[in-house]
């Protein structure tokens, strides 16, 4: 309880309390991942109380959230009560409720960045609509309905082609490669049917995938964090190379479409635009998300201020930070399950003990219960003087014969 001196009144006689410290606006958080995770991680340096809204009881983010509230995000009720109780409602995954988030918002609920945002991007090709009636170059694309509609859009693309799901997809899943016309249909059952919305990409023939994340405040002020490269195995973000040894002018010519598709959003928080980077020097947008990103995990030792950090500054309405680097290379290596159960465990433990021999290491372990294949189970970050003497240590860490031999 506060003195009465020192609050404010005002101009509708409601009292202001002066804020103590940097904010005290309750974040609330749809989802208790490891994004959740490390927000709460930030939020603990700067006494931001994050509460977390996540199905799973022992989710990454349980024990270091100011509160988790066990319920699902994809609930109207639920997603309603854990509103009541926060300053401001974000999200560590967009695919939660969206027609609760338009409600709450209508009712004066504030959401960060806007359920109009969510909207757009939880479906991938409303997405690349919005995008393309932005002019922002992507891949091109075409809603299908049925086997014929698969085969013009064959005809139109040629092959390989890439069909999506337009919704709930992560990690590649809700991705099916057809290589010539025979592949639709397999490919499309793969996927779940027409019935679960699909559409089709033109094959991108990238030589990089680049990533950018760009973070906008509450007063629409923008930064760009440097680019980097991002490389995928089977479908899952797997390194993260910073910054990405393109020129200068690819450099540019990717913050700026980055930072276009991103002001065609409405919100505040940190956005990660992906992209690709093809033989002649195009970029294409790949997918935005409304959220910290696995492409930006690197930013917690690498970068004057994390992705984390901007995102709760930028929610809670306090200047944005510096996104350039403070060391000049890192490098971010996921830990997926390689196996299931207690040899995944095992697999994870060689790497993480190789990790902690090397300097410029960070180890971050998720604490996820179970250990399934391909799961994201933590990272690794390395950072040093140079993207050589970086990659020689992931080497090192990679492959124990070398390390042995150190
Ligand atoms: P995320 O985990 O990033 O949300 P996702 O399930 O939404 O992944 P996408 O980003 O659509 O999947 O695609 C996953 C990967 O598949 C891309 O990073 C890229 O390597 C490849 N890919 C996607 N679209 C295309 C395309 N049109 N042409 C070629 N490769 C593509
Ligand atoms: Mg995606
Ligand atoms: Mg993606």
């Amino acid at each position: 309880c506060r003195a009465s001196s020192d609050s404010d009144v005002t101009p509708s006689g409601k009292e202001v309390l002066p804020v103590h410290g940097l904010s005290e606006t309750i974040v609330g958080v749809l989802g208790g991942g490891q994004l959740g995770r490390m927000l709460c991680q930030a939020a603990s340096k700067m006494a931001i109380k994050v509460m977390v809204l996540d199905p799973q009881e022992n989710c990454p983010a349980s024990k270091l959230a100011y509160h988790h509230m066990v319920g699902s995000f994809d609930d109207s009720a639920t997603v309603q009560e854990f509103a009541k109780r926060c300053g401001v409602l974000t999200v560590e995954i967009e695919h939660v409720d969206v027609d609760t988030l338009e409600k709450l918002e209508q009712q004066g609920v504030d959401c960060q960045p806007k359920a109009s945002t969510i909207r757009i991007i939880q479906d991938k090709y409303l997405q690349k609509v919005h995008f393309s009636k932005h002019d922002i170059p992507l891949p091109e694309f075409m809603q299908i309905d049925d086997l014929e509609g698969a085969k013009r859009a064959g005809d139109l693309f040629d092959y390989p082609l890439m069909i999506k799901s337009k919704r709930l997809a992560y990690d590649g899943r809700g991705n099916a490669v057809a290589k010539s016309e025979d592949d639709l249909s397999s490919a499309v059952i793969a996927l779940g049917g027409f019935d679960r919305g699909l559409y089709v990409e033109k094959w991108a023939p990238f030589v990089k995938e680049l990533a950018v994340i760009v973070a906008r405040g509450r007063d629409n002020s923008i930064v760009c964090y440097p680019v980097v490269e991002t490389i995928h195995k089977e479908n899952i973000c797997h390194i993260v190379r910073a910054p990405a040894n393109v020129s200068w002018k690819i450099r540019k010519l990717a913050t700026d479409i980055a930072s276009r598709a991103v002001s065609s959003l409405e919100g505040a928080g940190v956005f990660a635009v992906e992209l690709f980077l093809t033989v002649d020097d195009q970029i294409l947008l790949n997918e935005v998300a409304p959220r910290p990103h696995n492409s930006g995990h690197h930013t917690i030792e690498a970068c004057y201020t994390s992705q984390y950090e901007q995102h709760l500054r930028a929610v809670v309405g306090l200047p944005l930070g510096d996104p350039s680097m403070k060391t000049p290379a890192a490098i971010m290596y996921n830990l997926l399950g390689e196996d299931e159960g207690e040899a995944g465990f095992h697999l994870a433990n060689q790497v993480i003990g190789r990790a902690l021999h090397i300097p410029g290491a960070t180890v971050h372990w998720y604490d996820k219960p179970d250990m399934r294949k391909q799961r994201k189970m933590g990272h690794i970050t390395i950072v040093g003087p140079s993207m050589g003497n970086v990659e020689k240590f992931l080497y090192s860490m990679l492959n124990d014969e070398i390390s042995d031999s150190q």
